[in-house]
C-alpha cells in the first residue's frame, strides 16, 4: 500500500494491552487499528476492526489496510504471520510460543534455565523426572499463560493425572526451583539497533496470576546481568519493540523462566512512573522513531483480578491512578490495574489486601 507520513499501525488483539497502546499511540505521530471483535476493550481507544485471528486469509486482509503489524499476544499461530510486515519478526514470536524452543534459545543465549525436559507421552515421564527431579511443573509447550496449562508432581505416581490434565499435549517438564525472589526486565529495542532499558521489576503471583509489581528492584548486579543477557537474546532475534523477559533469582544468579515478545503487564506502572512508558517505546520502535527516556521513579502496580474494585472507593485515595480495562467481570480475569508510588506504603498494603479478600 501507499506509504502515509503518518504511519498506520495494526494491532492483532484488541485486549488491554492494545488498549494501553492505543492510549500511548495519542502522544505520536501514529494511528492505530485493532484486529479483534465487536466490544473489546481496545474499543474505548481506537478503531477494532472485526478479524478472526486464526485465519491467515482474514490476518492478510487486515495487514493490508496498514503500513506495520504487531501483536499483543504471542499466542497467535506463526503461521498466520507469516509474510507480514511484523514488528517483532515472527522467529521471536515463534520462539516465545513454545516453552521448549523458547529454553533452549536462553540456553544458548548464556542463560541458564530450571532444569527441563520434553515430555510428549506418558511415557517420557519418568526419564524427564531424572533430569528435572522432584517436586516438578508440567507446562504444555504452547498457549500456557496465567498458570493455565500447567500442574505440579510431587512424584512419579502423580504423572498419569497429570498428563490427563494437560490433555495430552505435547509439554516440558521443569524442576521446581526454590527462588528468592521473581523479576522481570522490560526492554525496547529499535530499528537502528539502540537498546533502552527499564529497571528490573520484582514480581508476586499467586495461582500463576500476576498479582503486584514493584520497580525498581534494587541491586546493580542483577541489573547489570539482566542486560547483558537481554542484549545478547535481542541482538540474536534482530529484535525490534519492547520485550520482558522473566527471572528467577537464586542468590546473585538470575535463571530465565519466560519471555513475551510484547508489552508486558509488570510494566503498566511504567504510565505513570516513567519518562516514555512500555507502550510508547513499543510505537516508538515499531514505527522507526526515537526510543525515549526510561529514567522511572519507585512505583507498585497491584492487578485487579476477576473484578474491578468500586470507583468510590478507589477515588478516596488521590495517591491511586485507577485503569479500568471496562471488561465484563469473571473469575481469575485480568480486569484493571492500580498504580502507586511505591512511597505509599500504607495505602498499598491496604489495597494489597482489599484485593486479595
Ligand atoms: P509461568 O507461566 O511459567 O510464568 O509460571 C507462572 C508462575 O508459576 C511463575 O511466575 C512462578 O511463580 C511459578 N513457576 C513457574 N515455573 C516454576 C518453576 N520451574 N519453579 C518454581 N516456580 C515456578
Amino acid at each position: 500500500m501507499t506509504k502515509r507520513s503518518r504511519p498506520r499501525i495494526g494491532i492483532l488483539g484488541a485486549g488491554q494491552l492494545a488498549l494501553m497502546l492505543a492510549q500511548a499511540a495519542e502522544a505520536l505521530d501514529v494511528e492505530i487499528v485493532c484486529a479483534g471483535q465487536p466490544g473489546d476493550c481496545a474499543e474505548q481507544a481506537a478503531e477494532v476492526m472485526s478479524v478472526d485471528l486464526d485465519n491467515a486469509d482474514a490476518v492478510a486482509g487486515f495487514a493490508a489496510q496498514v503500513d506495520l503489524v504487531t501483536i499483543e499476544s504471542e499466542n497467535i499461530h506463526a503461521d498466520v504471520l507469516q509474510g507480514l510486515n511484523l514488528y517483532p519478526n515472527v522467529r521471536a514470536i515463534g520462539i516465545a510460543q513454545d516453552r521448549l524452543l523458547e529454553k533452549r534459545f536462553f540456553q544458548e543465549c548464556g542463560m541458564g534455565t530450571a532444569p527441563f525436559a520434553p515430555v510428549d507421552s506418558l511415557e517420557d515421564f519418568k526419564r524427564a523426572i531424572e533430569v528435572t527431579g522432584l517436586p516438578a511443573i508440567l507446562k504444555t509447550r504452547r498457549m500456557g499463560y496465567d498458570g493455565k496449562g500447567q500442574v505440579r508432581l510431587r512424584s512419579l505416581a502423580d504423572s498419569a493425572a497429570a498428563w490427563d490434565e494437560v490433555g495430552g499435549m505435547p509439554c516440558i517438564l521443569e524442576g521446581m526451583v526454590k527462588f528468592d525472589a521473581e523479576v522481570s526486565l522490560i526492554a525496547a529495542r529499535g530499528r537502528t539497533g539502540k537498546v533502552v532499558f527499564y529497571p528490573l521489576i520484582e514480581n508476586h503471583h499467586s495461582e500463576g496470576i500476576l498479582r503486584t509489581s514493584s520497580a525498581p528492584f534494587v541491586d546493580a548486579q542483577l541489573q547489570q546481568l539482566a542486560e547483558k543477557y537481554l542484549v545478547v537474546l535481542l541482538e540474536k532475534l534482530e529484535y525490534v519493540g519492547v520485550l520482558a523477559v522473566e527471572f528467577f533469582v537464586v542468590g546473585d544468579k538470575l535463571l530465565a523462566n519466560e519471555m513475551a515478545p510484547r508489552v508486558h503487564n509488570s510494566g503498566h506502572w511504567t504510565i505513570e512512573g516513567s519518562e516514555t512508558s512500555q507502550f510508547e517505546n513499543h510505537l516508538r520502535a515499531i514505527a522507526g522513531m526515537e526510543l525515549g527516556s526510561t529514567r522511572s521513579r519507585p512505583m507498585v502496580m497491584l492487578n485487579c483480578i476477576g473484578s474491578m474494585p468500586p470507583e468510590h472507593e478507589t477515588s478516596a485515595f488521590p495517591q491511586i491512578f485507577r485503569h479500568d480495562y471496562g471488561k465484563e467481570a469473571r473469575p481469575g480475569r485480568k480486569v484493571g490495574h492500580l498504580t502507586l508510588p511505591a512511597t505509599e506504603n500504607a495505602v498499598i498494603v491496604e489495597w494489597q489486601s482489599r484485593l486479595q479478600g
